[in-house]
């Protein structure tokens, strides 16, 4: 009969595939992956890089489909634009993304490391094509790498490095594209760096920065600096389809030789799964962290199992429960918990965006400053007031007061037009006739208008001098004398 139990001891998970006895990194020289699933990936891949090239260039209603201004905290996304005011919203946004992605993984596994990952797709479908395009598959690299240095091995090690620096410098623009603009990316180009110091060096760092990912680093990333990978051993379950070896039927595994009477698994131990793998771990030791799910190892023994004659699939896309009882995927209570909360969270956000405010304003009385008295006898207080314009349009704005009954003087007496996507300030002051002021702190209202519609209403207090029969006048008394006895 043959073992339930993919491996005796469990000695891989003490040790890293690309780490020597001594903690010295192992290089990994990964076999030129090919089959049906790589075939896949390769489209897939050109779709996600034309989207990730062009997407700087795309606009949606004259605006960047996504920026992430980080700098002026300024993000839009797929046209949306979002203010540091919404930062709710985004909050909200990124908690259902991160929420999906833990539902994705729930179900699907690590599958988005292996085929949408931008560092995966990169290195795999660019930097690795070029690898293998001048440097020969994994063992005329290993070759090379071992050999002294002579004329063909600087000609080889020369082309590579230097078109993986273009490559990094051509990934660095685009990705600066994302963050400061096309537009401003394209007068960095036309205007030279000279003119635009600050920018040109976070470039170049940029390059240095890729250059480095995907020359040297490469599956570190993966194993050690995404905290992604590392968190998904808390995500997966035995119910989770992932990249996994059918142990039941390849064990126990061996070569076929001729008169051997011991019935076998259908594993013949040539260890191709093995060697295309770019994390350069053993699939059929079970899931482990570094296991990206780019299936080159089910492309791999597929193509084995072809010429053994065998059903292919002893490496393919199944969950434990799979694999061990036959379980088929479905839901279950944990993973429908996650998608009423997934969905009840994009309801919560896209109700807030189709009610969000375009323009936002606020009120404050100047802090420290109770009232003036003005020399037409009236009483003032000082009031600062703040737009923001979310639009792509300036706007001029009005304010009606509403109550109490008095006038409004701009300090700087001009018209307020918010200029778009900008913030506007104004200081104004708020004058009543004493007759009118019946408590010490009164209520404020002030309806915002533009274009004769209105935009919001305000409110804030009015502090004040009260009369009564019984008291001086205080329209005799400066207005600092007011200002003390109200203090009382
Ligand atoms: S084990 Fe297979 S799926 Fe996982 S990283 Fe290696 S080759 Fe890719
Ligand atoms: S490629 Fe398939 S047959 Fe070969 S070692 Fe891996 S699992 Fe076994």
């Amino acid at each position: 009969m043959k073992s339930a139990e993919p491996l005796a001891n469990d000695h891989y998970r003490d040790e890293l595939s690309n780490v020597d006895k001594k903690g010295k990194r192992l290089w990994i020289f990964p076999k030129k992956p090919k089959g049906k699933f790589y075939d896949y990936r390769t489209w897939f891949s050109w779709l996600l890089m034309g989207l990730m090239f062009a997407g700087p260039f795309m606009k949606l209603n004259d605006r960047p489909l996504l920026l992430l201004n980080v700098l002026e905290r300024k993000f839009i996304i797929f046209g949306m634009v979002f203010w540091p005011q919404d930062l709710n919203l985004f909050a909200l946004l990124m908690l259902s993304f991160i929420l999906f992605i833990i539902l994705f993984t729930i179900l699907f596994g690590r599958v988005w490391c292996g085929w949408a990952c931008p560092q995966t797709v990169f290195m795999e479908m660019l930097f690795r094509k070029i690898e293998f395009m001048i440097d020969g598959d994994y063992q005329q690299q290993k070759k090379l790498a071992d050999s002294e240095w002579n004329t063909n091995k600087i000609i080889k090690r020369f082309s590579k490095h230097t078109l993986f620096w273009i490559l990094s410098f051509v990934i660095a623009n685009t990705f600066l594209g994302y963050i400061i603009g096309i537009d401003e990316l394209k007068l960095l180009a036309f205007d030279g760096p000279q003119a635009h110091w600050g920018k040109f060096a976070s470039l170049l760092i940029f390059t240095t920065v890729f250059y480095f990912v995907f020359a040297k680093l490469r599956e570190l990333v993966c194993i050690f600096i995404c905290p992604y990978g590392r968190l998904q051993g808390l995500m997966l379950d035995k119910n989770s389809m992932v990249v996994a070896y059918d142990f039941v039927r390849g064990e126990p595994r061996g070569k076929i030789k001729k008169e051997e009477t011991q019935v076998k698994g259908d594993c013949i131990d040539c260890k191709l799964c093995v060697h295309v793998c770019p994390t350069g771990i053993d699939i059929r030791n079970g899931t482990q962290l570094e296991c990206i799910n780019c299936t080159a190892c089910i492309d791999a023994c597929d193509e084995v199992m072809v010429k053994i004659e065998k059903p292919k699939g002893l490496v393919r896309f199944a969950s434990v429960n799979n694999i061990e009882k036959g379980t088929k995927l479905g839901l279950n209570l944990r993973n429908g918990a996650y998608g009423v909360v997934l969905l009840a969270l994009l309801s919560v956000f896209f109700y807030l965006m189709a009610t969000r405010q375009l323009v936002e304003t606020t009120l404050l009385r100047t802090p420290g400053m109770l009232f003036q008295k003005q020399a037409d006898g009236t009483i003032s207080n000082l009031y600062s007031i703040e737009f923001v314009n979310k639009t792509f349009e300036e706007l001029p704005v009005e304010l009606k007061l509403i109550e109490p009954k008095g006038t409004i003087k701009f300090i700087d007496g001009s018209d307020i037009v918010v200029h778009k996507e900008s913030v506007g300030k104004s200081s104004f002051f708020l004058s009543v006739d004493p007759k009118e002021i019946k408590q010490i702190s009164s209520p404020v209202i002030i309806e915002v208008w533009s274009n004769g519609k209105l935009i919001e209403e305000m409110k804030s207090k009015f502090n004040g001098p009260v009369y009564s029969n019984s008291q001086e006048k205080l329209g005799d008394k400066d207005a600092n004398e007011a200002t003390e006895e109200t203090k009382k």
